[in-house]
């Protein structure tokens, strides 16, 4: 709990007239509850019935089906602890690894495991008769695992529907569905103000869970023409599950503002880091980290044909431990599969030249931006506009469209000015990135494993202050100017419901199995059974 810590350290210098809610109290409110019966009459309900997403996106539901695999027979439980072993061993590396992947073959040779896997084998089952450390290789690994997931699909999949596990899961459902309003979460002071309204530190009242909740002003919304940005913002949070996004774990409105509630970034914004804390610039070693977790977020936003259009230090935040991810999805868009875009968005100097050429572009923008990006983390300025430099800005997009970009700060080496120039080439079809490569392939990340960066066990070579904050004076931050007196329709309200669907399910539950509530829940009244109703 060394996050919650910091968060809590850096609230305490945040907040000046609220009292913190002791852990006491979130303890007590806890043990009352006990989770709600499901609406739907029969097991198979609403939920559908995807192996992926029940047994393995969900995380309680993953939970509930690895405890029906382990109570159900030795055969079950040895595919469930042979799935383990196969992620861990993904994570590891060097010795940790040649060690996971013994663990697994040691597994693999119990007779439980062999007989499922030579029934969903194939033609390669031959091959497996005669499995060894030394053929046991990548490979072999795969295939195991994939004959093992093929094997759960199947009969325990169907079996598990039929369990009081699974109606367990039915019941967490139900309660995930509750409706959010703003009495479940304790308000703490502004973290920061946006175009539509301020952003403030947040806790989930019943499990002690922090986190920022951006809050819209509806009238300002409607007045400024937000209504549609808002939902596609929210939209875009909603359906990104990455560890270097800011994620969506509720969305509700109150009577005067929709509230997006996400991760807690508390360690600051890159721009904060680069231009305000003494020495201009960050170093080399943080720029890679950085720079490989930026890069893992935008392929993510890209796998869902999301292009991001703003780009830019100061939307990339630091989380407690000082791993970063980024935010503000205003300017986002979805584009249909192939489809491209002609619309100037994004800020100026950071803009690729197909966008100020007034042309058609897709995802290739991001990656200029992050070009840019980086050249401003080592140099403390843009390539074509000095820090804090009045220039118009159709000089800027002349420089971008004409001039070459120039390395004059002592610290750039070989390998990030390699980098910025693939990332800056003016041409789409030479930029990296846009040639159907991969950049997490270049030099510049050749100490990167990006296999553990994404598993979140990449230790970060920077880690916040827990007392310090990473912003500006909180002087700067205004109080909200008045907006005109417009009246919302039923248009509006319309819209609003659209907005407010409460909880999303991945991070939720994430939630209440990190803050204990799963576990406090699930032993507290699970006596195994179902229900009488339901019982054949
Ligand atoms: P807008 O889209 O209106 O610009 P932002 O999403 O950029 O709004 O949020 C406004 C400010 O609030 C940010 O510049 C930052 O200082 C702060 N902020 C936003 N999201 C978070 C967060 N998740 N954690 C901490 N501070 C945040
Ligand atoms: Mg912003
Ligand atoms: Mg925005």
């Amino acid at each position: 709990m060394g996050t919650l810590q910091g968060e809590l350290m850096y609230l305490n210098n945040l907040v000046v007239n609220t009292t913190y809610p002791g852990a006491q109290q979130a303890g007590t409110s806890r043990s009352s509850m006990s989770l709600p019966r499901p609406k739907s009459s029969g097991l198979l309900g609403s939920e559908g019935s995807c192996y992926e997403s029940l047994c393995e996106q969900q995380p309680i539901g993953r939970r509930l089906f690895r405890q029906f695999l382990l109570d159900s027979n030795s055969q079950y439980a040895a595919a469930a602890k042979l799935l383990e072993d196969f992620d861990y061993w993904q994570h590891m590396e060097d010795e940790a690894k040649e060690k996971a992947k013994m663990s697994v073959l040691a597994k693999f040779c119990q007779p439980e495991s062999r007989t499922f896997l030579f029934s969903h084998a194939g033609d390669a089952a031959e091959k497996y008769t005669s499995l060894s450390i030394s053929n046991f290789d990548e490979a072999a690994m795969e295939h195991v695992r994939e004959a093992t997931r093929t094997f759960l699909k199947g009969g325990p999949f169907s079996e598990y529907l039929k369990s009081p596990f699974f109606y367990r899961f039915l019941q967490w459902k139900e309660y995930e569905k509750q409706k959010i309003t703003r009495k479940y979460f304790y308000e703490f002071r502004t973290l920061g103000r946006g175009g539509f309204g301020e952003v403030c530190a947040v806790q989930v009242k019943h499990t002690g869970q922090m986190y920022a909740c951006k809050k819209l002003d509806k009238r300002r919304l409607k007045t400024k023409g937000g209504e549609r940005l808002a939902l596609i913002e929210k939209q875009i949070l909603e359906k990104a599950n990455s560890r270097f996004v800011i994620n969506l774990a509720y969305a509700y409105e109150d009577r005067t503002h929709l509230c997006l509630v996400i991760d807690l970034m508390s360690g600051g914004d890159l721009k904060f880091h680069i231009y305000d804390l003494g020495k201009r610039g960050i170093r080399m070693e943080r720029v890679v980290y950085y720079v490989a977790q930026i890069t893992s977020g935008i392929l993510h936003l890209h796998s869902m044909d999301i292009v991001y259009r703003d780009m830019k230090p100061e939307n990339v935040l630091l989380d407690a431990k000082g791993q970063c991810r980024l935010s503000d999805f205003g300017l986002a868009v979805e584009l249909p599969k192939g489809k491209k875009i002609c619309q100037k968005a994004g800020t100026t100097g950071y803009m690729a030249p197909e966008i100020l050429r007034q042309e058609n572009y897709g995802m290739s923008v991001d990656w200029w931006s992050v070009g840019c990006s980086i050249y401003e983390m080592v140099a403390a300025r843009l390539p074509f506009k000095d820090f804090k430099e009045k220039v118009q800005n159709e000089e800027v997009t002349r420089r971008t469209l004409e001039d070459d970009c120039k390395f004059q700060h002592s610290d750039f080496d070989a390998p990030v000015k390699d980098l910025i120039s693939h990332f800056l080439k003016k041409k789409v079809q030479n930029r990296l990135g846009c040639r159907g490569d991969d950049p997490r392939n270049h030099v510049f990340f050749k100490g990167i494993n990006f296999h553990r960066l994404e598993a979140g066990l990449a230790e970060p070579p920077w880690v916040p202050k827990p007392n310090v904050i990473y912003a500006k004076d909180m002087d700067a931050f205004r109080t909200a100017s008045e907006v005109e007196d417009v009246k919302l329709d039923s248009k509006d309200e319309r819209f609003f419901k659209e907005f407010s669907t409460g909880a999303v399910p991945v991070r939720w539950q994430k939630e209440m199995i990190e803050s204990g509530t799963f576990d406090l829940l699930n032993s507290s009244d699970f006596n195994g059974t179902l229900p009488p109703h339901l019982r054949t």
